[in-house]
């Protein structure tokens, strides 16, 4: 590379990132069925009068009772009885987490219930029960800063409950929802016993619910047995003098998200924010890269690698991270599974929380059980499926409940510094 080049390439660097930074804090999650795939999205941020701080302006009284789920439903099975009993599930999951949590703005669901066997043969080939069942998560993540001075991803759903003054804009969905059609599931108005091999359906839509309100990490494993959240990176186009366009990537650091800032060594007492991320985020490749993909070999050659190897090992090992709710609770993780998969650090654990009222957040479905056989099974609980620790979970997240109406809240970022 001659120095004239080299000159107008660190021009388009300057211009080009700078352009980026101030708009993209907002990451679209297109396909709920591969949550780690994000598209960048420009969202500037919107001045919306109406939405006031609730924290700051005279309370509006709540209806406690409203279902404040706005589910749009998508069925394409011929059998509209079906169709009908999904879609009713669906707004019963929209009610149950209603009336625990104050919701203050309506989440907005995009939810479609569909034959994945047609689009996903491979995945269809265990028996009817064991088949691919559906997913569902945020539609989009917007960057907010902590009060530990650390940026990470919220989910759209929760943003909209802080209620801030200017917001990043919106996309039209906070939960994408997307289910199998060809499962055998069981529903509350069969009036009928769960058969064996039967699926709660509620009990599936409250779980990906959950998941789509913030219950989610992004510590993965994308290397190769060696932990990291995930990655961010700037694009930088270059127009070539022969006009052809070449697309690089940056890396930008990591980035958690929101139910991060709260996962512990069980052992040590220490925060994975505090003593793993800070050495993770020491990682800064002085160069571009062709593919994004490129960022996580290249990561695999430094000096920061053995750390995010040591956070795998960990990882699968039972009850070593624990989730601390905002009153000093360790909710434990699920960390039994080796290798790590997508259930590990996403879920309860399942062996500690069986039999309990926090059953539902555990890894999988177990058909054959029914949500009222899982809290007949635990005992007497007025919060019904959403039990105790989830709901300690949720309110440290930042939603408000009746026993803790004044959620931790952090703040918007007007443009990003690196
Ligand atoms: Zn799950």
């Amino acid at each position: 590379m001659n120095f004239h080049l080299h000159i107008n390439l660190s021009f388009l660097f300057f211009v080009i990132i700078l352009f980026d930074f101030v708009k993209a804090i907002c990451y679209e999650h297109p396909d709920p069925f591969n949550y780690f795939h994000v598209e960048r999205i420009p969202c500037s941020y919107t001045n919306n009068s109406s939405q006031q701080d609730p924290q700051t302006s005279q309370k509006a009284p709540i209806n406690y009772d409203e279902n404040m789920f706005n589910i749009t439903f998508h069925c394409d099975n011929k059998d509209l009885v079906l169709c009908d009993k999904a879609k009713k599930t669906f707004e019963i999951a929209g009610q149950i987490i209603s009336e625990t949590l104050i919701l203050n703005t309506k989440i907005n669901v995009n939810a479609t219930f569909i034959d994945l066997c047609e689009t996903d043969k491979e995945r269809c080939k265990n028996t009817p029960f064991r088949r691919i069942m559906g997913a569902a998560g945020p539609a989009r993540s917007i960057i907010l800063r902590d009060d530990d001075g650390v940026d990470r991803l919220y989910p759209q759903s929760l943003v909209k409950q802080f209620r801030f003054k200017q917001h990043p804009e919106y996309g039209e969905f906070d939960i994408r929802a997307r289910f199998n059609s060809k499962i055998d599931y069981w529903f509350i108005e069969d009036n009928s016993t769960i058969g064996k091999n039967q699926i709660d359906f509620l009990y599936v839509v409250l779980h990906e619910f959950i998941h789509g309100l913030g219950f989610l990490s992004a510590w993965n494993d994308k290397i190769h047995k060696a932990l990291t959240p995930k990655i961010l990176s700037n694009n930088l186009i270059i127009k070539n003098d022969n006009n052809s366009i070449e697309n690089l990537y940056i890396f930008n650091g990591f980035i958690e998200k929101v139910f991060d800032k709260y996962i512990y060594f069980k052992s040590t007492n220490e925060r994975l924010s505090d003593v793993i991320t800070p050495q993770l985020q020491k990682f800064s490749p002085k160069k571009t890269f062709s593919i994004y993909e490129e960022i996580y070999n290249y990561f695999k050659e430094s000096s920061e690698y053995y750390v995010a190897q040591y956070l795998y090992k960990l990882a699968c090992k039972p009850s070593t991270l624990i989730f601390k709710s905002h009153d000093k609770k360790n909710i434990t993780l699920e960390t039994s599974l080796n290798p790590f998969s997508r259930s590990s650090l996403n879920h309860l654990q399942f062996s500690t929380y069986t039999r309990t009222k926090d059953f539902l957040m555990r890894p999988g479905v177990v058909a054959g059980r029914s949500i009222q056989y899982q809290l007949d099974k635990s005992g007497d609980y007025s919060g019904g499926p959403i039990g105790p620790q989830l709901k300690l979970i949720l309110e440290t997240l930042g939603y408000a409940t009746r026993d803790h109406p004044l959620p931790y809240k952090p703040s918007p970022i007007y443009s990003i510094n690196v």
